[in-house]
């Protein structure tokens, strides 16, 4: 009997109503294993966590973190929690970095012809995988210290020879389990650091033979992705390009609601869904968990036994097989069902399946 730990994050906003529903999907997944436990401690992080202790990732909680074989979060920060210079706390992105979690992998997959705004797909026809640098470029000057010149700002958008070929490598090794294409999104017709990273994208191209490659700009992504997104397979960009584009990607397939991630690194791995703490719906109970039961199924496949596998495929195939009627659907879909209920079903239909 293998015993994952696992530590649960629920955070601000909607973050705890969603991770409620993915610990009930991940005991449901748990009770139909044979030789699989998961054993989960929850802790305090956030912008709550920062108004009663003044610091909304202790130190403390991030050493017991790292006692875990993986992190289930939900969402962080308040709107109007703010640090003295206005900035929002986001300790999910200090996350990121303090654990080394370069590879952000946001899968995005249709379920549904009703639930995306293009016309003409069936469910399964949009299934691609954006794959955001997430400890450098564009963000990596978010706590840089205020210049001493008031009168403008600089931010950095960094990019190093390391960071870029361990994405690139995490993105070959991905298309090579999938379809066997990868897209580099890029602005290397105009910004430098992006000519680089294009010449280190062409470098490890050449380890991954099999693997079809083609180059493109973000703004032609932004344009491609909305008409014609079957063509894609594995997508690798910047960490801002993938914070954007995975947003549009999200809207293809119903919304933030049904985008999960995982943030993965050498050693340590968070999974969350790709939303925020949406403060305009938190506290009413009708936030879309799909997104958080898919990144619970992320955390399997990443734990990677065989057990932990035939427990992600049993949650994938419950999502797939509800999602095949309209009725079960929160109201971000247009459906009635409230968060508590969609979690219901996914775990009913969980216990039903007979493999
Ligand atoms: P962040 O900057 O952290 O990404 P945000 O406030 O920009 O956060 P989200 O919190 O992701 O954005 O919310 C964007 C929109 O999507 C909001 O209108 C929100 O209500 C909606 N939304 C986000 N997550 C869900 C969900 N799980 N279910 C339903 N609607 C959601």
């Amino acid at each position: 009997m293998i015993t994952h730990k696992i530590a649960v994050l629920p955070g601000d906003g909607i973050g705890p109503d969603v991770i409620a529903e993915g610990v009930k999907t991940l005991r449901a997944v748990e009770s139909k294993l044979r030789d699989a436990t998961f054993e989960l401690r929850e802790f305090s992080v956030g912008a709550e966590e920062y108004l009663r202790n003044g610091d909304p990732l202790p130190a403390e909680t991030l050493a017991r973190c790292k006692e875990h074989h993986a992190i289930l979060l939900g969402a962080m920060g308040l709107p109007n929690v703010r640090w003295p210079d206005g900035l929002e706390m986001t300790p999910q992105i200090d996350l990121r970095e303090k654990l080394d979690l370069y590879c952000g992998l946001r899968p995005i997959r249709l379920y549904h012809a009703a639930d995306t705004p293009l016309k003409r797909y069936e469910a399964g026809q949009i299934d691609f995988v954006i794959i955001r640098e997430s400890t450098e470029g564009l963000f990596s000057g978010r706590l840089a210290k205020p210049p001493a010149n008031r009168e403008e700002r600089t931010d950095t958008l960094r990019v190093t020879r390391r960071g870029s070929e361990r994405l690139f490598r995490a993105a070959f090794r991905e298309a090579s389990r999938r379809r066997g294409l990868v897209t580099l999104v890029d602005k290397a017709n105009v910004l430098p650091s992006m000519a680089f990273f294009r010449e280190i994208f062409d470098a490890i191209s050449r380890e991954f033979p099999n693997v079809r490659t083609e180059k493109i700009y973000v703004d032609a992504a932004a344009l491609y992705l909305v008409k014609r997104p079957e063509t894609f397979d594995v997508l690798v960009t910047e960490n801002m390009f993938g914070d954007i584009l995975s947003d549009l990607a999200a809207g293809l397939v119903g919304g933030m609601g049904m985008a999960p991630s995982g943030d993965i690194g050498e050693q340590y791995a968070v999974f969350q869904p790709s939303h925020g703490t949406a403060p305009d719906i938190a506290g009413r109970g009708i936030a879309n968990p799909i997104a958080t039961i898919l990144s619970v199924v992320l955390m399997l496949d990443w734990l990677n036994t065989p057990e932990t596998s035939r427990g992600a495929t049993l949650i994938r195939g419950a999502v797939e097989r509800l999602f095949a009627h309209p009725g079960n659907r929160t109201p971000d879909l247009g459906g009635s069902l409230t968060t508590g209920q969609m979690g219901d079903r996914i775990v009913d239909e969980i216990l039903k399946t007979n493999e």
